[in-house]
């Protein structure tokens, strides 16, 4: 609890980013504090509970901070999920919905085998349209998927919802 009070003392609210009317809920003073920066990685850790992650599938770019440190922790590998054109070798690629547009994203065809043991990690899940594309790719990689992992959940967003392949576990709900 103290933990997690922790944790959540080092989220910020940043109102009117990227656009008026969002209030953004900035991760770096969490980042930023060695002892927070640690408890957040450990209670995402205690939080994964049945079989062993053997990948940890972060998605570009604050996916790729939490995700990392948590493989590390788990003895986990970890698989970048990343926007278009970035990764070097073929790759497979889903779109997915914006406000505005869509945009996509990318994996490696030869990141995964077949039911390899994967878990979704991001910092904060708003509409989950990032998450499910990023399932979306491990669907067509042939992996098993345990579950989603965050550190921040926008319940008034009910991403959830629509999120019933995979158990999804958020430290802090907002
Ligand atoms: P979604 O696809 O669920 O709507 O949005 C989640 C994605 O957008 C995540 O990759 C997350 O990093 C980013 N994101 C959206 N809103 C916020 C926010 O308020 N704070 C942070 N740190 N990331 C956000």
């Amino acid at each position: 609890e103290a933990d997690l009070a922790q944790v959540k003392g080092l989220i910020r609210d940043i109102p009117d980013f990227p656009k008026p009317g969002i209030l953004f809920k900035d991760i770096t003073p969490l980042l930023g504090d060695a002892t927070g920066f640690r408890t957040a990685i450990e209670l995402m850790a205690s939080a994964v509970d049945g079989p062993t992650p053997e990948y940890i599938v972060g998605t570009e770019s604050r996916g790729f901070i939490f995700g990392a440190a948590l493989a590390y922790e788990l003895g986990a590998g970890f698989i970048p999920v990343r926007k278009p054109g970035k990764l070097p070798a073929d790759v497979h690629s889903a779109e997915y919905e914006l406000e505005y547009g869509t945009d996509a994203l990318e994996v490696h065809r030869d990141a995964l085998h077949q039911g390899a043991r994967t878990l979704i990690v991001d910092d904060l899940l708003a509409t989950g349209g990032t998450a499910r594309a990023t399932a979306d790719l491990l669907r067509r990689l042939g992996a098993e998927m345990l579950g989603y992992c965050f550190v921040l959940e926008l319940t008034f967003l009910n991403a959830r919802q629509q999120m019933t392949d995979a158990p999804v576990t958020a430290l802090i709900q907002y």
